[in-house]
């Protein structure tokens, strides 16, 4: 099997090391292979993607020396497929409309807690909504794994992993603002684009137990996964653009060779102060 991975960027920011380090892994996970390193932007959040931020990604990885296949993916071109996913779980009774607020699920005195906070308290499962009122899609989670049964996937560093979406709740399929989420536009592409094998950063393991039900939903094939760890900071901390994170641009307008970097990144070489997270 020929083997191809992605790096899947938003363009919401300026790129620093911890996304070299990523997509340093994706690459070499392709070509160490033989295999295809695709490129795909993920501007689903019309709020929040910048055109300028796009072009900054491209020098960026030009820079690094990271070269991908083909064209360059933008899941804002390709809304119409998450669409059609939604409508294939909204027919199987598997979806349902929601119009609860933030502060609408903050205030629901039940509200289960879950990996990412609070887990959405089921108010608009089973009720009849407005489709002219503002509304996100939700999964129906109980039904979902039920139709789906037991899953698991293969990640090259932590093994075999029994799927266990329920710990997400009822997740958004497709926001009030945005006509996808994360989650589906990411199954859709990675299964569209015939990835293999998705190398991300540990960050996203949990959001995978939704990817791998999704997948059995919509009768997609499952890629083998390698999250890897994340870079921690000269304060020890996960790299994050919030603690001052240098961007890549900065880097290289201070005259740091990308090449030379993006080597060192995939011989586990980290500039000076940077070290890996080891949970
Ligand atoms: N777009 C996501 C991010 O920038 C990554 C998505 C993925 O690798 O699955 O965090």
């Amino acid at each position: 099997m020929s083997v191809v991975t992605r790096f899947a960027p938003s363009p919401t920011g300026a790129l620093h090391l911890g996304h070299a380090w990523s997509a340093v892994q994706a690459h070499a996970r392709a070509r160490d292979a033989g295999g295809r390193f695709l490129l795909r932007i993920e501007d689903i959040d019309g709020t929040r993607s910048r055109p300028g931020h796009v072009a900054a990604i491209l020098d960026d990885l030009d820079w690094l020396g990271l070269d991908w296949d083909g064209e360059v993916v933008f899941q804002s071109q390709r809304l119409a497929l998450y669409a059609a996913a939604l409508d294939r779980l909204a027919d199987s009774g598997l979806a349902y409309r929601c119009t609860c607020t933030r502060a609408d699920i903050a205030a629901a005195a039940s509200a289960p807690h879950g990996v990412g906070g609070v887990l959405y308290p089921g108010t608009c499962r089973g009720r009849e909504v407005d489709p002219a009122q503002p509304h996100c899609w939700r999964l129906d989670m109980a039904r979902a794994v039920e139709a789906a049964g037991p899953l698991d996937w293969t990640d090259e560093i932590a093994g075999r992993v029994a799927a266990d979406p329920a710990i997400h709740g009822d997740v958004v399929l497709a926001r009030k603002d945005a006509p996808s989420s994360y989650h589906l536009a990411v199954t859709v592409d990675d299964a569209a684009q015939g990835v293999t094998h998705v190398v991300r950063g540990r960050d996203l393991f949990a959001a995978t137990h939704v990817h791998r039900l999704l997948q059995a939903l919509l009768g997609l094939p499952t890629p083998v996964y390698r999250h890897h760890p994340l870079l921690a900071g000269p304060d020890g901390e996960r790299l994050a653009k919030r603690h001052g994170a240098p961007s890549l641009a900065a880097m290289r307008a201070e005259g740091v060779a990308g090449r030379a970097l993006a080597m060192d990144l995939k011989a586990g070489r980290l500039p000076l102060g940077f070290g890996v997270l080891d949970d």
